[in-house]
């Protein structure tokens, strides 16, 4: 009677082990789904931070002795000289400012 008292407090732990692992085994794949969206969600932040960035670091620029408007990061925009730089709050004031607009902002 010992014996076969044994033998099932044996059974039952392995089949306790056995639904355990299957548990572990089941938060593991959840685990890893979150962590993919997560992932995913850190891209699209990333994405928009990356998007903002860009937006506040192209302003509308123009040299007073220029005809023309320029993204702040064109070629152009860099060799106007700071005292005779102009800085418009949109390419539309720019323009009615009197200048035209460069490649730079049209692409
Ligand atoms: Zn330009």
């Amino acid at each position: 009677m010992i014996q076969n008292q044994f033998e099932n407090n044996v059974k039952l732990s392995f089949s306790k082990t056995k639904s355990d692992v299957y548990y572990l085994f089941d938060q593991v794949q959840k685990l890893q789904k979150e962590v993919l969206n997560l992932k995913l969600d850190n891209k699209e932040l990333k994405e928009t931070i990356t998007s903002l960035q860009n937006i506040q670091e192209y302003e509308v620029v123009a040299s007073e002795k220029g005809k023309k408007l320029h993204n702040s990061s064109c070629v152009f925009a860099k060799k106007i000289n700071p005292l005779n730089k102009l800085v418009f709050n949109s390419v539309y004031d720019g323009i009615t400012s009197g200048y035209e607009v460069c490649d730079c902002l049209t692409n």
